[in-house]
């Protein structure tokens, strides 16, 4: 029999295909839009332009200028950007930090959203916002942020570099992971987790050998929305607690860290879940999820360790203060003394 489960589905439309970009001006007006506030990094601004062109006459104006962990000092310029060209509708191209910076000026003006994604991050299919003020991240769960239209348009993902393509994948796989553990786990998103931790596996060497092969690059992608929509569904633990500290007090690049980590994360609860954790081993084809992971990681060549992202040896003992003072929920206990052990191994890069 199944357990009893609560599920909510999410209140948001969703476009997936190739060229889909061609669709942004219709959705907008869909949406009620007028006046786009077309929102990206530095690095997406060629993009960005190419997106203002689809807009048939519909641009208010651009913010080429979000940055990683949503900094509210970049957010308040965007805001008095967005009320000087009176945008009417907030249209973010990029990753997640593009779209957390579209999701911050959304929490504050409550414009509709139409966000296109390039990476695999997954923060367009949640209603959860990480915002950083003075080295601090804090994070809010709030219907209002969660964008109302989700592009993916597989062409836009074609020219992601190998190290994005790598690092931001395995930052997908984490949420799906960390669903299949959750203390509030439900059977359609665990079967949702599985079947993108599979095309994970699956396809992300794949993609090292043939970076602009569409179908392995819309497979990705897809896999990419069903781990954002495990992230929205059900409780996370270790992990992403792990690297919300390591992001926001020692500024570790998010991807990167998410990468380095999962494996020592999926290590330290796999004595506990080993049943929940059977989809991983399998999709691995390992019989341990964490030896699977970490040889996953070697393969698409990610950074070894915690040391080679740039967090300084010294600062471990604070990182573990941090994780363990206020832990989230996690099948295993989170401890001082094992989480000071665990985040050494990941230092220092060594096989789980
Ligand atoms: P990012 O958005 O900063 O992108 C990483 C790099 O990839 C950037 O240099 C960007 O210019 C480049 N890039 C993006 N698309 C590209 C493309 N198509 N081709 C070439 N280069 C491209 O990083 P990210 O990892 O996508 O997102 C990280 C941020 O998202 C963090 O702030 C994190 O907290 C947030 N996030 C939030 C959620 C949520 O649910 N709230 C979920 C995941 C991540």
């Amino acid at each position: 029999m199944l357990p009893s489960f609560n599920f909510a589905g999410l209140p948001s439309r969703v476009l997936f295909g190739s060229g889909t970009i061609a669709q942004v001006a219709q959705e907008m007006r869909n949406l009620g839009g007028r006046s786009a506030f077309v929102i990206s990094t530095a690095g997406r601004s060629q993009q960005a332009l190419m997106l203002g062109e689809q807009l048939n006459g519909m641009l208010a104006g651009s913010f080429p200028g979000a940055a990683m962990h949503t900094p509210a000092d970049v957010t308040a310029k965007a805001l008095a950007k967005l009320t000087e060209v009176r945008g009417d509708c907030l249209v973010a191209i990029g990753g997640g930090s593009a779209i957390g910076l579209s999701k911050a000026l959304a929490l504050r003006t409550d414009l509709p959203q139409l966000v296109l994604p390039t990476t695999y991050a997954g923060s367009e299919a949640t209603s959860i916002l990480g915002e950083t003020t003075a080295g601090q991240k804090t994070t809010l769960r709030d219907l209002r942020v969660l964008p109302e239209t989700v592009i993916y348009d597989v062409d836009l993902t074609l020219d992601l570099p190998d190290w994005v393509t790598a690092t931001s994948g395995l930052n997908a796989m984490a949420h799906a992971v960390e669903a299949l553990y959750a203390q509030d786990r439900n059977p359609v998103i665990s079967t949702l987790a599985s079947q993108a931790l599979n095309l994970l596996v699956t396809n992300l060497p794949e993609l090292r050998r043939c970076p602009r092969d569409k179908q392995l690059r819309s497979d990705v992608l897809y896999a990419a929305w069903l781990c954002g929509l495990s992230l929205h569904s059900v409780g996370m633990s270790l992990h992403h607690k792990v690297c919300h500290v390591l992001g926001g007090a020692f500024q570790l690049p998010h991807a990167q860290t998410h990468a380095v980590m999962l494996a020592y994360s999926v290590q330290y609860n796999e004595a506990a879940v080993p049943d929940l954790l059977a989809p991983l081993a399998h999709a691995t084809q390992c019989q341990s999820a964490a030896r699977g992971l970490f040889a996953l990681g070697q393969a698409l060549a990610i950074p070894r360790g915690l040391k080679a992202i740039g967090m300084e040896y010294d600062n471990l003992d604070r990182a573990a203060t941090l994780i363990t003072e206020k832990p989230y929920w996690n099948p295993t206990p989170v401890c001082y003394e094992p989480i000071r052990a665990m985040l050494e191994h990941a230092w220092h890069g060594a096989a789980p």
